[in-house]
């Protein structure tokens, strides 16, 4: 199964991919995850894309469609895979097939801008194992500290408030196009995602299944 997880900064991408990954046996990549990773590292890679994301921008097409390619052509993804945060734009998606990767099934999360900005300014993450909490929705046990592993939990720079407000407006003009894209190929399904979590995740798994 190939799936591409669609929607806004906060709508529970990370957290849906989690229980998705688990269910169907498939590999989860975030191309954000792989660039804080190469930030966290300093890489060449991570210190081009650190620019971009700083300011809530996105990073070039060109640099995400190479990575997202070699990742795609390991051994693991020959079963299926989860994309979480790509394709981004029109130019992305449109070079996916180009490239041969392929799409079954795309799932737009859907959530309206005022829970978007309390969802992403109140995340916080594992510095190590990178597990996603929220202040008032999924706390830690104890303050600042992963409930998995123990080690220091965060916030993520670029979810300050002025960055959140910018990289939803990046969304609404350079990713909401998609949703038109994958509708005129019938591949789309939409699921409220102002729901509980796991109230989401079960609409996930019956669109899925
Ligand atoms: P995305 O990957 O789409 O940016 P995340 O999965 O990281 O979003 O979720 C953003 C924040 O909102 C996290 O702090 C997460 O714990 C919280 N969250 C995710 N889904 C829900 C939900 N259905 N209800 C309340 N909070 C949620
Ligand atoms: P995310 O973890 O999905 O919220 O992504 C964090 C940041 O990484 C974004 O704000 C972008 O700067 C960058 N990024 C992640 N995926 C992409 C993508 N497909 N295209 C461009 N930039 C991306």
């Amino acid at each position: 199964m190939k799936v591409v997880l669609l929607g806004p900064p906060g709508a529970g991408k990370g957290t849906q991919a989690t229980g998705i990954v688990e269910r169907y046996n498939i590999v989860h990549i975030s191309t954000g995850d792989i660039f804080r990773k190469n930030v966290k590292e300093g890489t060449p890679l991570g210190k081009q894309a650190k620019a971009y994301m700083d300011k809530g921008e996105l990073v070039p097409d060109e640099l995400v469609i190479a990575l997202v390619q070699d990742r795609l052509k390991q051994d693991d993804c020959k079963d299926g895979y989860l994309l979480d945060g790509f394709p981004r734009t029109t130019f992305q998606a449109e070079a996916m097939e180009k490239l041969g990767m392929a799409v079954d099934k795309v799932i737009d999360i859907q959530v309206g801008k005022d829970v978007l900005v309390g969802r992403a300014t109140g995340r916080r993450v594992c510095k190590k194992c990178g597990e996603t909490y929220h202040v008032s929705f999924r706390p830690t046990k104890v303050e600042g500290v992963c409930d998995k592993c123990g080690a220091e939990v965060i916030q993520r720079s670029d979810d300050e408030e002025a960055t959140v407000a910018r990289r939803i407006d990046v969304y609404l003009s350079e990713t909401a196009p998609l949703v038109d894209y994958y509708e005129k190929k019938g591949n789309i399904v939409h699921i409220n995602g102002d729901d509980d979590a796991k109230v989401v995740q079960e609409k996930i798994f019956a669109a899925l299944d």
